[in-house]
């Protein structure tokens, strides 16, 4: 302790460290009262297929809502979840919130949706995971394909070997999951070519300066589609947000996208207002985006 007092009270006046520690407090505390009080809420993006501008699936994203009714995004409370071991039941909320939510939508006609799920892979490599999934669709009756699971990159190449039985058992169980954040990990070929994944997600990175020459964004994401038109995966590209990016998206032949140019995420009751105005507009919405349908 008092050895390394003198060192502390340095960092203290630094004032950006002690702003970092202050809300690290903040963060720390409203984890533990969130989980505690279901204090969370699912916000949902749509995805969208580039061929024919039709929304089959949407992804659900958590949000923290503080004692003030402020939101908190899960980049800034998610680290601390998975330190303190809290993530599982992060993850178990969005999972039931968001299965409820589309069987509903999909009772009172809103369309045969899908919904993709965010899961820690500590979380995804859980002994009886699998399982517990198979679970919460059994009690809301919902079909496997109607869920998809992703997983980012990196975390996955990392504990390859035991996420590998997991990703086995949910192909066997007709759930299919999706690697996120493609491109900013270090896939081995070899593991991409075995593994049962059916969906590549690329990074927002690489869709952000696909129209900037030079940058090597748009040789990347030619090398990522066709390596998945290969292997007979579905791609997903993240973080549209330009006409251009999306037409030249569609140019490549990517199968679906996301970003901002269609929606932001949006919180229950806003995505199903978009969902009607989306069914009934066909291709939500412009129809200049989407020419052929
Ligand atoms: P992700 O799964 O890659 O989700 C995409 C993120 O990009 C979301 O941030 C979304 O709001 C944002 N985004 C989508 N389109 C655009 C765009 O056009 N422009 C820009 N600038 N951003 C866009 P969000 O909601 O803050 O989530 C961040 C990350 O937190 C997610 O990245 C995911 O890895 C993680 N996450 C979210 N919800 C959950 C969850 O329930 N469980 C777990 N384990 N992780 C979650
Ligand atoms: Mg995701
Ligand atoms: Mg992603
Ligand atoms: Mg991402």
């Amino acid at each position: 302790e008092s050895k390394t007092k003198g060192k502390n009270r340095y960092h203290l006046f630094t004032p950006a460290l002690n702003e970092q520690a202050q809300r690290r407090t903040v963060i720390d505390r409203f984890v533990r009262n969130a989980i505690a009080a279901d204090q969370f809420a699912v916000f949902y993006q749509a995805k969208i297929s580039l061929d024919d501008g039709r929304l089959r699936s949407m992804e659900a994203l958590v949000r923290g809502i503080d004692i003030d009714g402020s939101l908190v995004s899960p980049g800034e409370f998610l680290p601390y979840a998975e330190a303190h071991g809290l993530i599982v039941p992060i993850d178990l909320f969005v999972l039931r919130t968001a299965c409820r939510q589309i069987a509903d939508w999909q009772q009172e006609g809103l369309g045969q949706l899908a919904v993709a799920v965010n899961i820690s892979t500590k979380h995804f490599r859980k002994e009886g995971f699998v399982e517990e999934v198979e679970h919460i669709l059994e009690e809301i009756g919902l079909p496997p394909a109607a869920l998809e699971l992703e997983i980012t990159e990196s975390a996955l190449m990392k504990e390859i070997e035991q996420a590998n039985d997991s990703l086995r058992r949910f192909r066997d169980a007709g759930i299919s999951v999706a690697l996120d954040d493609f491109g900013t990990g270090y896939s081995s070929l070899n593991y991409l070519r075995t593994l049962p994944i059916q969906t590549l997600k690329i990074d927002r990175s690489f869709i952000n300066s696909i129209c900037d020459e030079g940058k090597g964004s748009l040789e990347l994401v030619t090398i990522i589609l066709s390596l998945a038109a290969a292997m007979r995966m579905n791609v997903v590209a993240e973080g549209i947000e330009t006409p251009e990016q999306l037409k030249l998206l569609q140019r490549l032949g990517c199968n679906q996208g996301q970003g901002y140019l269609f929606s932001k995420p949006l919180p229950a009751d806003e995505f199903r207002e978009f969902l009607i105005r989306h069914n009934r507009a066909g291709n939500w919405p412009d129809e200049t985006w989407f020419p052929g349908s």
